[in-house]
């Protein structure tokens, strides 16, 4: 079977891209840090709808509990394929960088940049053999533009775009596409602190954008019909930027 794994596909936008892709036909591995039971609710719509997914915690920043659950995943799925790779999981913790604490700069930079780097280094090994794969990655509104009291956000993400860029032409060669999505604001957990009232009047469109918004579009680049893009970062904003 070929399997889709999606860092933090419990919640938001990943739980989003974990129903997309099984409805496209992919059995789902949903990551998820601590939350095990929004991931358990993710699969268990799955299954109900006829698909297949299953959980996998792991914590994307910290090197080997990404490569044990891999590692494990793997030696339990010996005639599975992991063919499509969501790099999702991402935090927020916003200062105006005069105020910013380490641990906040750290945090940030950490679960987008760490994760991305551990997890798709283990992942690409039997996407590189097998000579097919996909990998996407969530990046931001922030990572292009900069956003202000987002100084560890914004870095990240641009760092995400930059690293997508560079892995997709090591990998063109292998028949791997590596691509970004950046989303601007987007309903979900992360976003429920914010006046929506007001920042929506900065939208062209006029409104925040639905999780499934943005999977739409992860799943069109998981698919054959996108084989010829790669290293591109495309915008799900209603027009912000
Ligand atoms: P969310 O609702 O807060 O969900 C975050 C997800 O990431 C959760 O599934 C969480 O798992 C997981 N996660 C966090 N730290 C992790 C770690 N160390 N290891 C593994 N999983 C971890 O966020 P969201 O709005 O859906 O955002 C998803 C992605 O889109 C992020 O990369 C975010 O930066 C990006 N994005 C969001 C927006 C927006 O407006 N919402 C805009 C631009 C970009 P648990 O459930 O276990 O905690």
């Amino acid at each position: 079977m070929n399997f889709a794994l999606v860092t933090g596909g419990s919640r938001g936008i990943g739980a989003a891209i974990c129903r997309r892709l099984a409805r496209q036909g992919l059995s789902i591995i949903i990551n998820y840090h601590s939350n095990e039971k929004a991931a358990l609710e993710v699969a268990r719509d799955i299954r109900a709808q006829g698909g297949t997914a299953e959980l996998l915690r792991f914590d994307v920043t910290s090197e080997e509990s990404v490569d044990t659950a891999i590692e494990s995943w793997e030696e339990s799925h010996p005639s599975d394929r992991i063919t499509v790779l969501v790099n999702n999981a991402g935090v927020r913790e916003d200062s105006l960088l005069i105020f910013m604490q380490t641990d906040q700069w750290r945090k940030v930079i950490d679960t987008t940049l760490d994760g991305f780097f551990f997890v798709s280094r283990r992942i690409l090994k039997g996407m590189l053999t097998k000579r097919s794969g996909r990998i996407i990655n969530i990046a931001s509104l922030s990572g292009l533009k900069g956003l202000p009291g987002q100084a560890n956000y914004s870095a990240a993400k641009a760092a995400l775009i930059g690293a997508t860029k560079a892995l997709a032409q090591e990998v063109a060669p292998r028949k791997v596409t590596v691509n970004a999505v950046a989303p601007g604001f987007i309903r979900s957990d992360m976003t429920k602190d914010l006046d929506e009232e007001s920042l929506k009047k900065t939208v062209p469109l006029g409104r925040f954008g639905e999780a499934d918004e943005v999977a739409a579009l992860v799943a069109f680049l998981a698919s054959d019909s996108a084989a010829y893009i790669t290293g591109e970062t495309i915008s799900v904003n209603g027009g912000l930027y």
